[in-house]
């Protein structure tokens, strides 16, 4: 690992006026979990690290009055997982991040590293995807409120800058008739991250479908919501019509294929996944 400058600044200014200085020669860190094994790896080597964790902005989980929940980008995955606030306006974002990885790396890595690293084995992002999230990020001279959709960009890619910081999410606030549920997918039980994970909102009118979100992750270089949902819309759910769903979620998909599964296999997981979720979704026996 290279010799590095440990720099702990505590303004969000301040850090992006490091950022800006030190151009590629810089890497932020937040709690360190992904960095460190970039660094030792190799993958990695700045002669400046410029740790986040004193800047007070990017702390906290606050409601505004206009119901929009801000999670500060420094927040632990245990934090989302346990915050009353995040259970009760999005439980399943709770849900989810209480099944990332081991207690270790939930106590230390934060919804901010784990946004802005965008490995695409990971679970917030296709779940923050379908909860409509948007990023705040803070640059030097300007700051900007992306949608998710528009932040992730591709394979270890995201939106941001050299000189900015992602300093919050925001999740919008809920719909009346809104819920949203998260399944993930993990090849043995000894592995920590998902194969295949499938988030889905749906607001619902009685029995009738009037809005349905089906974002498919962990199996492709990022999250997309997928099309073959729309064929639910307006529809009363059924096994035979989530079954078609699900098949067509299973080609509609640009699947990875590396080391951990080839691309027909996670194919053939995401058509199973779609099946399971769907039908938990909305309460009705898998065929
Ligand atoms: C053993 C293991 C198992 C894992 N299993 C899972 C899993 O099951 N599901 C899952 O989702 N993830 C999993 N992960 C990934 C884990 O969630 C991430 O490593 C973690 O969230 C990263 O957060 P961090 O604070 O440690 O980021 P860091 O390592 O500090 O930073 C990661 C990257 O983000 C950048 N960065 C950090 N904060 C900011 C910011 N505010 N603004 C701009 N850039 C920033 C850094 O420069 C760096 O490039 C696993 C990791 C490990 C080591």
């Amino acid at each position: 690992m290279r010799d590095f400058d440990y720099l702990e600044p505590g303004s969000l200014q301040e850090v992006c006026q490091l950022m800006a200085q030190w151009g590629d020669d810089a890497r932020l860190m937040a709690g360190g979990t992904a960095l460190m094994l970039a660094l030792r790896q190799r993958l990695a080597s700045p002669a400046q690290i410029v740790s986040v964790a004193r800047v007070p902005e990017l702390r906290g989980i606050h409601l505004g009055h206009d119901q929009v929940l801000t999670i500060g980008a420094f927040t632990t995955h245990s934090e989302v997982a346990q915050s009353a606030l995040i259970q009760q306006h999005a439980p399943m974002l709770s849900a989810m991040a209480s099944q990332v990885a081991n207690w270790q790396v939930r106590n230390q890595g934060t919804l901010g590293g784990n946004l802005c690293y965008a490995d695409p084995a990971t679970d917030p992002p296709g779940c923050l995807l379908a909860l409509d999230a948007e990023v705040v990020l803070q640059g030097t001279s300007q700051k900007r409120v992306l949608p998710m959709a528009d932040f992730l960009v591709d394979y270890y890619e995201t939106a941001l800058q050299a000189d900015e910081v992602l300093v919050a999410i925001r999740l919008p606030a809920p719909k009346a008739n809104t819920r949203g549920s998260y399944l993930r997918h993990l090849k043995t039980p000894a592995d920590h991250r998902p194969l295949v994970n499938v988030s889905v909102t749906s607001t619902q009118s009685g029995n009738d479908i009037d809005a349905l979100c089906l974002v498919v992750g962990a199996c492709t270089p990022f999250p997309k919501r997928l099309q073959s949902a729309h064929a639910l819309l307006g529809q009363v759910p059924t096994p035979l019509l989530i079954q078609s769903v699900a098949h067509a979620a299973a080609h509609e998909i640009d699947a990875l294929s590396d080391a951990r599964a080839s691309a027909d296999y996670r194919r053939d997981v995401v058509r199973v996944l779609v099946a399971r979720a769907l039908s938990d979704h909305f309460n009705l026996s898998c065929i």
